[in-house]
């Protein structure tokens, strides 16, 4: 895996249409906070779905091609509570 990593490298995120029109008529205080999305695996490729509204955000279709990905996370430690 020569260039991926396992920190947030998103450029542009994907918003449900739905849940972006929501929120610009002030429902929810913004895309991220609002959004209910599902990703997962299928026949094709990867799936996101609005899980609010139950409609497709998008569709990759990989036509067959195996693609590298990385699986792992940043060890993340909870600070320890104050007693
Ligand atoms: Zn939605």
């Amino acid at each position: 895996m020569p260039d991926l990593k396992n920190t947030n490298e998103i450029l542009s995120f994907a918003h449900c249409g739905l849940c972006v029109e929501d929120v610009e008529n002030g429902v929810g205080e913004s895309p991220r906070d609002y959004a209910r999305l599902e990703i997962g695996w299928t026949e094709l490729g990867l799936q996101v779905w609005c899980v609010r509204h139950e409609c497709n955000v998008m569709h990759i279709d990989f036509e067959g091609a195996k693609h590298p990905a990385d699986t792992t996370r940043i060890h993340f430690q909870k600070p320890r509570a104050v007693k």
